[in-house]
């Protein structure tokens, strides 16, 4: 899994020199069209870190093909400089390379279980079990899940290619 020591070493620190670190990182996402189509509740432009780009789009066409793409509801976030919520670690989305989905049915630190409890409609088993090829998921972490949460794989994130 990544984590934001080993990202910094890679990408550089996203706090230090921002304005030079966001144009060498950073770009604005434009939607192909089939998943601008497909799935109308994400924006048209996502503005994201280059790396991520060719992994979240594999993702998303994964997410039409598997017929999951509607459970969709909301789009919460990519880029934003900031720690880990309650830590003192950068959060992954400090590089631009997570995204938070449908955030008021899948809060942070409840598991799917606890979510369907309290009547919510979190993600699907099917849902995350396709996400998971492309992306790590926060329905995943044991000790506080964050099912609104996907990010960059650290094979994508380190390898010399992304998938
Ligand atoms: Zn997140």
């Amino acid at each position: 899994m990544v984590d934001s020591t080993r990202l910094a070493k890679v990408y550089g620190n996203p706090t230090v020199e921002p304005l030079a670190w966001e144009r060498k990182n950073m770009v604005v996402w434009k939607l192909p069209p089939l998943i601008d189509l497909a799935i109308p509740e994400l924006p048209s432009k996502i503005y994201m870190h280059k790396k991520f780009v060719p992994v979240v789009e594999k993702w998303f066409n994964a997410l039409i093909e598997a017929g999951v793409s509607h459970e969709i509801n909301t789009f919460d976030g990519c880029w934003n400089v900031r720690t880990k919520r309650g830590l003192r670690s950068l959060s992954i989305h400090a590089w631009g390379m997570a995204v938070d989905l449908n955030a008021s049915h899948n809060p942070l630190g409840l598991t799917r279980e606890q979510c369907l409890k309290r009547g919510l409609i979190p993600f699907t088993e099917k849902f995350i079990s396709v996400s998971r090829k492309f992306v790590d998921c926060g329905a995943d972490w044991t000790t506080r899940p964050d099912l609104m949460h996907f990010q960059i794989k650290g094979a994508q994130a380190y390898g010399p290619d992304p998938i």
